[in-house]
Order: C-alpha cells, then structure tokens, then sequence
C-alpha cells in the first residue's frame, strides 16, 4: 500500500493557510492523491485539486498547471530525491509499504557468492536496508551507491544512473526493487551488466538484461535509419525540467554542417499522433525525456540526446560508440 506522508501537507497547509492547493503524483498513485485531495478539502474547507495530467519525475512537476489554477500551495506526491521542494513546488513522500522479505529471500538463492548492489525508484527508498541485510544473511555482497544531484543513495532515475555506474566496475550485476522493468531497464543499458528487478507484488525475481538489449537494439536500428535522413525535425520539449533549447541549437547547427534540412518544432507530449501531423520530416530528434524515444514506437525515428549524439559521429564516419553507457542521458 502506498502512504503519503499526509502530515507534512497538512503541517504546510497550516503553517500556510491557503486558499487552495493543488496536488499531483505518478499514474500509479492517482487513487491516493485523490483520497488526500478530499481529506484536505474536509479537514481545511479549502478546494484540492487533483492536477491529472502526467508527471513522470521532478522533471515534469506541471507547476504551469498550478500557476493557471491559481492554488496557493502546490503538493507534488510519490517523486522523493534528495531535497523536500523544487522551487516553489513542495514535494511529498509516498512509500510503498510492501514486503519484500520473501523475494530478497528468493534473489539470495539466485545470487549467492555474487557482489551485486542494490538500486531502486523513490518508492521504495525506504526498504533499500531491510532488503540489504536480508541478502547479506543469504551470502550476497551488497554495496549501495551514493546519490548525486537529486539522486539519493541507491536512487535511480529512467535517465539518470549515478549510484549504480560508480559501482560498474566493482558489482556483478544490479538488483533493482520493485516492479519497474523501465528503471531496471535503464540500469541494465547504462551499466553493461546483468540486472534483476526484486518484485514483491510477484514474488518474483526477473532478469531484465535481454529486455534492456531489445532497447538496445532498436535504439540503434533508429539511428542508422536516421542517418539516411535529408529532412530531420528537433523537437524542444515544453516540459520545465525537461527544456534544452541549447543542446537543440546546437544539433541544429551540427546537422545542418552535415548538409542536412532541420526544421525546429516543440511539444508538451511528444508522441506518434502529434507527429503524424507534421509533414516533409524524415527522422526527428527530441531533446526532452530520452526515455520516450528508447521506449516508444514510433512511425519514423525519433531520437533521443545519446541516440543524437551517436548519430553525429556516424554522419562524421566515427564509430558509433557505447551511447547509452552513460551515467546521465541528458
Ligand atoms: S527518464 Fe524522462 S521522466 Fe524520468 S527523469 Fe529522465 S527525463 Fe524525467
């Protein structure tokens, strides 16, 4: 079950006395935003908006949404990192209290005599611990890395890997907590190593590698087609933590070295429907969330940062290189 820390909106909402507030958090956890949107509204007598749209990390806090709402206080739920607000964004902890005492006790079997360290998303922050001792009894070596940016300790982001690439060169494989392939995924292809998600809803243990590597190879099967390309479209995402107008410019320009066409476009959600309406565009490249080139399908290839910085070097006759072994893909 998932648990929002409640008391802290409500400690703000006191200390703050606002008129309204708006509140937003992962997909996943819509139902629970929506149970503390209405306890809010009884206890203060003040509107509580839930904002529905998407928010897939600190990079996406919709606070357009809130300025245009017009609510005093903004509450975004579930995306824990290393502070407790983002400008003027507070940010709220919702954990997963869920077992994992009998799927660590399965990866032990699996994983005995092997050094691995443990990874997970900010759900499950909080039973990085548990889960550690669980496998230190069952002869699992475990490290955990340290956080960096926004990362915590053993934090991973989908585009965003700190605490698992220092230890590249020092685990076997990565053992991922929770139920997310996507984040587990994301190791897998910027580490090289094996890796396999702890899900406790399950009870399952699952390598994830040849999955990553299926990423993988359509990521690149992508680039090459692009590379045929006379026409690409860039796409700056308007998403706040996700804006790179610069690095935008700057492929622009490198293109356009190569002899290439670039039109310049932008885009709130960046997918297949919204480009099928652009016409005279063979490949486009986006700049915002990598994670919607590398997971999607798309009609023609749209490329990601790393997939267009690779795509450059194959345009300049260079080897393409490990693109996606990167700790940050932005
Ligand atoms: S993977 Fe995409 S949504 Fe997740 S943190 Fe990175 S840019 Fe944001």
């Amino acid at each position: 079950m998932i648990i929002v820390d409640e008391e802290r909106i409500f400690r703000e909402i006191r200390e703050k006395n606002p008129a309204s507030v708006s509140l937003n958090g992962p997909d996943g956890i819509l139902p629970q935003v929506q149970d503390t949107a209405m306890r809010i509204t009884a206890k203060f007598g003040i509107p509580a908006y839930v904002l529905a749209d998407t928010t897939w990390g600190t990079c996406d806090l919709n606070t357009n949404g809130a300025k245009v709402l017009g609510s005093d206080i903004q509450f975004n739920i579930g995306h824990t990192i290393n502070t407790e607000s983002l400008d003027e964004t507070i940010l709220i902890d919702a954990f997963d209290d869920v077992d994992f005492d009998d799927v660590a006790k399965k990866c032990t079997e699996i994983l005995q005599g092997k050094t691995v360290s443990l990874v997970t998303d900010s759900q499950h922050l909080n039973q990085i611990d548990r889960v550690e001792k669980i496998l230190t009894d069952g002869k699992v070596k475990v490290k955990i890395g340290q956080g960096k940016g926004q990362l915590n300790d053993g934090q991973v982001f989908g585009c965003e890997f700190y605490p698992a690439s220092e230890l590249k060169s020092e685990v076997d494989a990565y053992v991922f907590l929770g139920q997310s392939n996507f984040h587990a995924a994301g190791v897998a292809l910027s580490t090289n190593l094996p890796t396999y998600v702890l899900d406790p809803y399950f009870n399952e243990v699952r390598e994830v590698t040849e999955f990553a590597q299926k990423l993988k190879r359509k990521a690149t099967l992508a680039i090459y087609k692009a590379a045929e390309a006379h026409t690409f479209g860039v796409i700056v995402g308007l998403k706040e933590g996700q804006l790179s107008k610069v690095f935008a410019l700057k492929i622009k320009k490198e293109l356009e070295e190569q002899g290439k066409q670039v039109q310049l476009f932008a885009l709130t959600d960046i997918t297949n429907d919204r480009l099928r309406n652009l016409r005279g565009i063979d490949a486009f490249i986006q700049v915002a969330c990598p994670r919607i080139s590398t997971d999607n399908q798309f009609d023609m290839p749209v490329l990601s940062t790393p997939q267009a910085k690779a795509l450059l070097r194959i345009l300049r006759k260079e080897d393409v290189g490990e693109y996606l072994e990167i700790s940050h893909w932005l």
